[in-house]
């Protein structure tokens, strides 16, 4: 019992020794800078997206890759700052979870920097501007904006910003129905084959599609203006500060720009 004893009075004293250790909070501040660049350095990290969301992440038809801006971007992010990064599709309304849990490690996916996300996840700087625009079928004359949506229904994507903004119109008695889908796909198909009278979306993707596919328009006024980020898990500066400085870098390098003119002309 004496031994016993001894023992847990030295343990306690190491213990006590390695808390006060550790200089000044100045080096330890460097310390932990330091550990932060370094700990990206040749890491795989694990890039989720829903690849329904043109220009942004779209299967290319050819290769059945999954490519677009985000892609590239985060892809030339992690040139540059010496990880790797691997491209796996997920449902958008599982991204945060996946983020918050660590099952991925970055949220790639037209993801809109939100109040309420941010209180789950962190965002990287803002690395484009979009927002919210209605969608109607090409012959509706009928809406011509937001102020027309009333008795109307309209179809969104799950967890969007979208989605958001349309369970909001209907709360308040606007629309009468908002139908969900999981993939954008679906959901511009909802509208062009008459399942319901508007989409609310990105405008950059909602334009992409009317390239695509014809047969639908855009109404009004945008309804939401927004920025999108890279979400990472709360508190992994190690990667935010990575992902930031290579934004800040391929920005500064000219590639940032080489991609806005492949994705956006
Ligand atoms: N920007 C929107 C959001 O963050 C839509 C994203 C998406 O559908 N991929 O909710």
């Amino acid at each position: 019992m004496k031994k016993f004893l001894v023992l847990l009075l030295a343990l306690s004293l190491v213990f006590a020794m390695t808390a006060c250790g550790g200089g000044s909070s100045e080096e330890a501040a460097d310390d932990s800078d330091a550990a932060a660049v370094e700990s990206v350095e040749g890491q795989t990290f694990k890039v989720s997206t829903e690849p329904t969301f043109p220009p942004f992440e779209f299967v290319d038809e050819e290769s059945g890759e999954i490519t677009g801006f985000d892609i590239d971007l985060i892809k030339a992010i992690a040139e540059d700052q010496g990880f790797s990064v691997e491209v796996e599709q997920m449902g958008f309304d599982a991204i945060v979870g996946a983020v918050q849990t660590g099952v991925t490690d970055i949220g790639a996916s037209g993801m809109s920097i939100t109040e309420e996300r941010l209180e789950t996840v962190d965002f990287s700087d803002p690395y484009i501007d979009a927002g919210l625009a209605i969608a109607v079928q090409e012959s509706n004359d009928e809406i011509t904006g937001e102020a027309d949506l009333q008795g109307k229904t309209c179809a969104v994507q799950l967890g969007t910003t979208g989605a958001s903004k349309a369970m909001e119109l209907q709360e308040q008695g606007v629309l009468t129905d908002v139908k969900t889908f999981n993939t954008v796909d679906v959901v511009m198909n909802e509208l062009k084959t008459g399942g319901v009278d508007c989409v609310i979306n990105d405008l950059p993707v909602t334009q992409a599609y009317i390239a695509k596919m014809g047969g639908i328009k855009v109404v009004g006024d945008t309804l939401v203006s927004d920025s999108y980020g890279f979400a990472v898990m709360k508190g992994n500066t190690a990667l935010l500060d990575a992902i930031n400085a290579g934004l800040e870098n391929v920005k500064a390098n000219g590639t940032y720009d080489e991609l806005i003119a492949k994705y956006f002309q």
